[in-house]
């Protein structure tokens, strides 16, 4: 944040915190010497947030919502290795290394809702999408195959990092067709992905791109690299994935989340 972008940003950040109960942690400001210190968020990068949270909340029914939804979250920039973002109740830590997307924003913000509600969200999504979550249920299917990486973890080689179901390090056994999945996946990252691919799938926002890129490579030919996705067995993972006809609305999880949002669905 520059010197000359104060009042902007100070404006900003208290309607954050009046509209949405969203605290951004500055990090600028004078240091004891006078010194102005700039610390790692920049304007842009309110503005992106702003209009993120905006977006989010549009779809969750407003604004008094998204308070309800989230009840408070804090947001600041913190060193989290190699991760974009990460999340508990009421607070989301955003990389310092490079900036944020607004999907991350969606993402990391589902988290705290899920969170807020004990992550039983995740588990209601899990639950209508026909998913469970077995350990010894992974185990065997590791045992037995079919299996789509190492025993113990995924490789880094196309058709072997783990996207079959179950075939995950949390023994996550997705229903449905997430728009995607990998050695990482479980119920609530299931969650937060599922809320990034309702707000962007086909609504022109931020989020549009990526969500129509994520459900796109099921049509490359195996072992094509994808400009986001890098290189995979993609042609096989298309059952799995690939939403009827190439229409996302038809899955489980837009209608879970359209449900969710529609308050037909109570955690
Ligand atoms: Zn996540």
């Amino acid at each position: 944040m520059e010197d000359a972008d104060i009042q902007v940003a100070t404006e900003k950040l208290k309607q954050l915190q009046e509209q949405f109960r969203v605290e951004v942690l500055a990090d600028w400001g004078a240091a004891s010497d006078g010194s102005w210190q700039s610390g790692k968020w920049l304007l842009a990068e309110l503005d992106r947030l702003d209009q993120t949270i905006k977006l989010l909340a549009g779809v969750m029914g407003g604004s008094d919502k998204f308070i309800q939804n989230i009840m408070g979250v804090t947001i600041k920039k913190a060193d989290i290795g190699s991760h974009g973002g990460e999340a508990l109740s009421h607070r989301v830590s955003l990389s310092t290394k490079g900036t944020f997307s607004a999907w991350t924003v969606v993402h990391e913000l589902a988290h705290t809702w899920d969170a807020n509600h004990g992550w039983q969200l995740a588990v209601a999504l899990e639950k209508y999408t026909g998913g469970y979550t077995s350990r010894a249920a992974s185990f065997l299917r590791k045992l037995v195959g079919p299996r789509d990486s190492g025993f113990w973890n995924q490789e880094n080689k196309p058709g072997r990092h783990g996207r079959l179901p179950g075939c995950n390090a949390a023994g996550y056994f997705y229903g449905d067709k997430p728009s995607g999945s990998n050695w990482a996946f479980n119920r609530v990252e299931d969650f937060a992905e599922s809320i990034a691919m309702y707000v962007g799938w086909k609504n022109n926002n931020d989020l549009s791109a990526w969500a129509e890129a994520r459900i796109n490579r099921y049509l490359l030919e195996n072992g094509t690299p994808d400009t986001n996705f890098g290189v995979d067995n993609w042609a096989d993972y298309k059952k799995h994935f690939y939403p009827e006809a190439g229409d996302y609305t038809k899955t489980k999880r837009w209608q879970f989340v359209d449900d969710l949002v529609k308050g037909k669905i109570k955690v």
